[in-house]
């Protein structure tokens, strides 16, 4: 028999943390399947300075294991591992771990969503060491700085301009000839005289992973082949993210880049299945409203079990 419990929270970023610190103060004894990325977008980052609360700031590792510690210290339950589906028509829930099942009166999505990477070994090892993918979160250390931006998007562009106020020059480099931001955005960043532009280029190298900084960039202009090493202490990376949402793929109510629709708070399609984080915010994206959001979660799944039907109350 699969084991029974009022919340099962999917995913141990700051908002599966925030939701799992309500519940277990609202003594739901809840459980998180951490998932294969446990802690989140948070554990790729070094220094956090706009979590409110650090004054010095935290490393992203650290506000993560802070943030564990604390709900566990309220009687949160973490699994390792994965969930490997869900069956949201089944009444109770049922989540199905790699090794294990559950009944679940409430489920909090919290799995988050990934920045979509280059692939190149080199990002992975220089990730929070000059390469990032979050422009609001990182912009400020490389203040008097040449950055470089990849993509061709509306994130690419508003991050361009944005990290101009930082940074003296952005590179944008860009696979095509022509971006697929919107006119608008275009313009904004195309005025802008701090950004230099790479189209028809692609980035094949970041250096220096032996210093385990960021020095240069090598890119590749995709027609003539000539490859040219720009001199960089940064690298945004803003090629789009990816929810994470194919476990629930034809179960809950999606939008068209397959974000969890959400409303009144964080209510999804389905009484009882409650959403958090990045999951369903491709707008805002930071640690703090994530877990702002995860804090909501908690708050409709208490509200939801205080009026559950009364076949399902026994479980
Ligand atoms: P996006 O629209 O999907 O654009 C991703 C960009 O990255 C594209 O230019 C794409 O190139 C490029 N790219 C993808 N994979 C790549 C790879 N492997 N190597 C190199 N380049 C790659 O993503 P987004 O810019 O994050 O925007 C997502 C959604 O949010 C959009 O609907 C956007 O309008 C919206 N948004 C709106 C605002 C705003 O209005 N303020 C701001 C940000 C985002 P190709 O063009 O060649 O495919």
């Amino acid at each position: 028999m699969p084991a029974n419990r009022n919340v099962v929270i999917i995913g141990s970023g700051p908002a599966g943390l925030t939701a799992a610190l309500y519940t277990a103060r609202a003594n739901l004894q809840p459980l998180i399947i951490e998932g294969i990325e446990a802690g989140g977008q948070l554990m790729l980052t070094t220094m956090v300075e706009n979590y409110p609360g650090y004054r010095d700031g935290i490393m992203g590792p650290d506000l993560m294991a802070e943030m564990r510690a604390q709900s566990e210290k309220f009687g949160a339950t973490m699994i390792h591992g994965n969930v490997t589906s869900v069956d949201l028509c089944a009444k109770p829930f049922l989540v199905t771990t790699s090794d294990a099942e559950f009944n679940a009166k409430t489920i909090i999505i919290a799995t988050g969503a990934s920045a979509r990477l280059l692939g190149l070994p080199s990002e992975r090892t220089l990730m929070g060491r000059g390469v990032s993918t979050c422009a609001t979160c990182d912009g400020y250390f490389f203040r008097g700085q040449e950055i470089a931006v990849v993509g061709g998007g509306d994130s690419a562009m508003e991050e361009a301009v944005f990290l101009t106020r930082f940074a003296t020059k952005v590179t944008l480099v860009h696979r095509r000839d022509t971006l697929r931001a919107s006119k608008i955005m275009q313009d904004k960043a195309r005025a802008n005289q701090k950004i230099a532009w790479m189209l028809d280029s692609e980035v094949e190298e970041i250096n220096d992973t032996g210093r385990g900084e960021v020095t240069s960039m090598v890119v590749r202009h995709n027609k003539t082949a000539v490859r040219t090493r720009v001199p960089v202490s940064g690298v945004f990376v803003a090629i789009g993210h990816t929810p994470n949402t194919s476990l629930f793929r034809g179960q809950l109510e999606v939008d068209a880049n397959g974000y969890i629709i959400t409303h009144d708070g964080s209510k999804t399609s389905i009484p009882g299945v409650f959403a958090c984080g990045d999951v369903q915010d491709h707008i805002y994206r930071q640690a703090v409203t994530a877990a702002g959001s995860g804090c909501m979660a908690a708050i409709d799944a208490e509200h939801f079990l205080e009026n559950i039907p009364e076949h399902l109350a026994t479980v």
